[in-house]
């Protein structure tokens, strides 16, 4: 049977020796399929036992192997996706303005709007990123983020975090 992610304007379809793995929903975890919902973020999305997403939307710690062989690939039991396209166009007829669209501009926004005054805050995925390219992050800790659940979250420390204090 053909399979398509859900993820939104992914267009990945499940094919005969492909390189992209799918993975269905966690239907039997409740909490652990909100997530997923969450993370998916299309509104009015129900996930079946046919829904599926593709392994381009987890990062190398959400698989138990590394990805890329021709072997079956595993996620981690607490594996959520988190790697979303943005969407961009251009809306109003009057006044158009660019726009961008998708979960990634959500979490961005979520983690703007959770944060601290006067500190940068980040996922965990963006702060592995930051650490490896030489940046220092300070973990904040499991932070509720409205409509995603307990996520972890770093603080950028910048030269900017003693003169504030
Ligand atoms: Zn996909």
């Amino acid at each position: 049977m053909p399979v398509s992610c859900s993820a939104h304007a992914c267009t990945n379809r499940r094919q005969r020796d492909g390189n992209i793995h799918f993975f269905s929903f966690p239907l039997k975890n409740a909490e652990r399929n909100q997530l997923w919902i969450n993370a998916v973020g299309r509104k009015g999305f129900i996930p079946t036992k046919n829904s599926a997403i593709c392994s381009s939307h987890y990062v190398a710690s959400d698989f138990k192997i590394n990805p890329g062989g021709n072997y079956r690939l595993h996620l981690n039991d607490t594996a959520v996706p988190s790697v979303f396209s943005v969407i961009a166009g251009v809306v109003g007829a009057q006044k158009p303005q660019y726009e961008i669209w998708g979960n990634t501009v959500n979490v961005a926004s979520r983690m703007d709007s959770c944060g601290i005054m006067g500190r940068i805050q980040v996922t965990e995925d963006t702060a592995k990123i930051l650490m490896a390219a030489g940046y220092d992050c300070e973990c904040r800790g499991p932070t509720y983020v409205k409509r995603k659940g307990t996520l972890t979250t770093y603080f950028v420390r910048t030269q900017y975090d003693q003169k504030s204090k």
